[in-house]
């Protein structure tokens, strides 16, 4: 549990105890973010508003981390946007405080029913496949030689394989959100993959939409 109010992560804590969980509290987003990535959790109740770095951060970050405990998202304020970005963010259910401690435990109860959720380790779009973990990638039967960046460039287009995503959208994913070069590196970089994963295959999976983006289009041929 990462929860910074100390007097309600003491009374939760001894809630779920009663109820038979084993419960570790870490009191800041830090701790909270580290222990999740040391500690093979069944599942994880995280506050939204912590200190130091906010339950969004801790989701995202754990997810990009390929680190899939379920988690349970407590979020404050009743609005609707919280809760979406909470999912957004990777979050697999949220609570709004405040809660009834047996809702709580309902939802703990059902996460874990759930388990991690299964994500696929192996991308495929048509019959371009890559494999994030393992850094590779493959178009057919022959596999493609891709930098790091590039890699990253492919696996942020597939996994939205089919819709139009902007290049401000790739830079703030694929670079940083605070890149401040030139944003035509993009269309550099779109150059290079289509160079390795498309043109040797008389393939044209990756599309340019004028004005707009880019589109992986999985059956371009
Ligand atoms: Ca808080």
């Amino acid at each position: 549990m990462v929860e910074d109010e100390k007097r309600l992560a003491a009374g939760l804590r001894n809630g779920l105890e009663a109820d038979g969980f084993a419960v570790d509290v870490a009191l800041n987003g830090t701790d909270g973010l580290w222990l999740a990535k040391e500690e093979p959790y069944d599942a994880i109740v995280l506050d939204l508003m912590l200190p130091e770095v906010n339950g969004y951060e801790i989701c995202e970050r754990l997810r990009e981390a390929r680190i899939w405990t379920p988690i349970l998202m407590l979020t404050a304020r009743d609005g609707a946007s919280d809760e979406v970005r909470a999912l957004d963010s990777g979050a697999d259910d949220y609570l709004t405080k405040p809660f009834a401690h047996a809702v709580l435990v309902a939802r703990i109860r059902a996460l874990l029913r759930r388990g991690a959720p299964q994500r696929p380790t192996v991308l495929e779009a048509g019959d371009l496949r890559l494999d994030p973990a393992g850094h590779r990638a493959w178009r057919g039967a022959n596999e493609v030689e891709l930098t790091a960046r590039e890699m990253e460039l492919l696996e942020f287009l597939m996994r939205r394989a089919g819709e139009v995503v902007s290049k401000t959208e790739i830079l703030a994913h694929v670079w940083d959100y605070d890149f401040e070069g030139d944003p035509n590196i993009v269309e550099v970089y779109v150059g290079h993959l289509r160079n390795k994963v498309d043109r040797p295959f008389g393939r044209r999976a990756l599309e340019t939409i004028r004005g707009a983006g880019y589109r992986l289009d999985a059956d371009g041929g």
